[in-house]
């Protein structure tokens, strides 16, 4: 049976080799499909399905991620800029391969957007 690595959207876009920004152990990459004037994608090498199990990783590579995110934010040129990170199918995840959305580049809607159900409660 093939591990996930070997099934893996995100797994194989890290072993491509084609970045925006690299650290060790994580890449950054520009969305096929942007949200936004500048959409990148924040990926660990290290494979974990969602954020939800980002306990997996040791302390001290979390916050290494999160310096990466903002290191790559202000080497392309941002300073105002949405990190979002999608939990699930309900969320909007659809590759299941941790990911941090950055965007920016534009003036962004003040608010993000509501929930299916929290839009029909507001009805
Ligand atoms: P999410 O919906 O939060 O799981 O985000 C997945 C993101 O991956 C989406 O914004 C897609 O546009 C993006 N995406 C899918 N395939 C590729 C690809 N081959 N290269 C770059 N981004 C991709
Ligand atoms: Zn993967």
């Amino acid at each position: 049976m093939p591990s996930q690595r070997d099934t893996c959207l995100f797994c194989d876009i890290v072993r491509a080799g084609t970045y925006v920004n690299k650290a060790k152990g994580f890449v950054a990459i520009n969305d096929i499909n942007p949200q936004a004037k500048v959409h990148l994608l924040i990926i660990p090498e290290r494979h974990v399905d969602t954020f939800r199990d980002v306990s997996e990783f040791p302390a001290k590579e979390s916050k290494r991620m999160l310096d990466f995110v903002a290191e790559t934010a202000r080497e392309v040129g941002l300073t105002d800029y949405r990190v979002v990170v999608n939990v699930g199918p309900s969320a909007g995840q659809t590759v299941f391969h941790l990911h941090w959305h950055v965007l920016g580049g534009d003036q962004m809607s003040e608010r993000l957007p509501a929930g299916a159900a929290t839009a029909e409660a507001e009805l």
